[in-house]
């Protein structure tokens, strides 16, 4: 029996969750915010995005930029190397070019959530609160001539229940489906990866260049964070041991080698592991919910698309609802038009980082030339390159 009732209930205030909460905040629409995890676990979050251009005008639109920068917590990359290992061919982005201040800041994410909850009232969390079901247009909404989502929601102390018009679910990464209890409506590809992560200083300084570089053990991203690099070094997950087993040194001395000794490092810090995997829900919303973030796609850390590509989606679903005037009635229409008009943007990320993982992680040498000869065009070819490049910023309103 729901006992209370919100226009929208979020599953998850990591940070694509706390996005959504922050971009409806005074339109009107009545906004839970659930957490499964204590409060400032979010703030703990080991990982670092690098955030398109696109992103950070998203965020400034929150009113959450501000607090990021006023921490020194934004690094930004003013080129980009790209290059294969043990073969031809790479390619230059630089933020002259594309008449930008910078292609992209690198952020810790714990700082894009400190942030945006910085912009949010201090109770707007319930924390330690997990939603265990939810069931569209049950019996007890009909009754209230309402449709809507009934939620269970489970705190350590008791299970309550609630009414929603609609339920976000950003509750992070999908597991795998053989490991889910229920098997989920899922396109799934296991890369066999894991990204191992941390930090590295380099000798010299990052000079705000951030390097991808492709090897057939996988890609190895070096962006520049504060004063050194923060690291995402891939590798085959049945190597995981022998790479975590590594000393500083040996890190150190492989990660030189793996750049053919352009760049030194005075030390790297222990490396932390997350799976690999792409994880794609076929459909994104039903009538009264909708997935948003990892928990609608997590995808490959290669080109650092997922949170990007989230912000754009919840921008997108904020404004579809406050142009709607958020009346039950219309939230079907609204969830449905925001997936249409998602889908390309969402399509073409998606297929470009798996792209990239698959053609680049690959020992095969006519790929490799393939490769070397795809980097050099873009190389000598400034609108391809410029095109790629606003792809990567601003999604699919890259295209002209
Ligand atoms: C190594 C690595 C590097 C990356 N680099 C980049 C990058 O450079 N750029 C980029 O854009 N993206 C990058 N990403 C992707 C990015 O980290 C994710 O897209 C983003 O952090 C996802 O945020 P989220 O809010 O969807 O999920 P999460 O941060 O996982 O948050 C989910 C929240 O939901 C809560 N929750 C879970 N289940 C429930 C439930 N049932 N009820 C209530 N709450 C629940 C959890 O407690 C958690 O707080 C990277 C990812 C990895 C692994």
């Amino acid at each position: 029996m729901p006992t209370s009732h919100c226009q929208l209930l979020i599953a998850g205030a990591g940070p694509v969750g706390l996005s959504l909460a922050t971009a409806l905040q005074n339109s009107g629409v009545t906004v839970t915010l659930a957490d499964a995890r204590a409060a400032g676990a979010c703030l703990e979050d080991r990982r670092v995005l690098a955030l398109s251009h696109g992103s950070k005008q998203i965020l400034q639109q929150l009113g959450a930029w501000p607090h990021i920068e006023a921490t020194g917590a934004a690094t930004p990359i003013r080129q980009i190397h790209v290059s294969q290992q043990g073969g031809l061919g790479r390619t230059r982005i630089d933020a002259d070019e594309l008449h930008v201040p910078a292609l992209g800041y690198v952020v810790p994410a714990s700082e894009v959530s400190r942030a945006l909850l910085n912009t949010l009232p201090v109770d707007a969390v319930q924390y330690d609160t997990r939603v265990i079901e939810a069931h569209e247009g049950a019996a007890n909404a009909e009754e209230n001539g309402d449709e809507g989502v009934n939620i269970t929601l489970q705190t350590s102390a008791e299970v309550t229940h609630q009414h929603a018009d609609v339920l976000a679910w950003c509750e992070g990464t999908i597991q795998p489906s053989s490991t889910s209890d229920t098997p989920q409506p899922v396109r799934e590809h296991d890369y066999a990866q894991h990204a191992l992560i941390g930090k590295a200083q380099p000798i010299g300084g990052h000079r705000h260049i951030a390097y991808e570089r492709f090897t057939p053990h996988g890609p190895i991203a070096l962006l520049p964070m504060q004063g050194g690099y923060s690291v995402v070094f891939t590798c085959p997950s049945d190597q995981l041991s022998f790479y975590t087993s590594l000393s500083e040194a040996e890190m150190i001395s492989l990660l030189e080698r793996e750049f053919n000794g352009r760049i030194h490092f005075e030390n790297v810090s222990p490396l932390i592991s997350f799976p690999l995997g792409l994880r794609v829900r076929r459909e994104r919303t039903t009538s009264h919910q909708v997935w948003l973030g990892n928990a609608a796609q997590t995808l490959h850390p290669v080109a650092g698309q997922g949170f990007n590509l989230a912000l754009r989606d919840v921008m997108e679903l904020a404004q579809a609802w406050r142009s709607a005037g958020h009346t039950t009635q219309s939230i079907p229409n609204v969830l449905a038009q925001f997936a249409k008009q998602r889908q390309l943007d969402r399509a073409g990320t998606i297929g470009f980082t798996d792209m990239l993982v698959r053609l680049f992680s690959n020992a095969n040498p006519l790929l490799k030339h393939a490769r070397g000869a795809g980097l050099l065009a873009l190389d000598l070819c400034p609108p391809a390159r410029h095109f790629v490049a606003r792809r990567m910023m601003f999604g699919a309103r890259a295209w002209p």
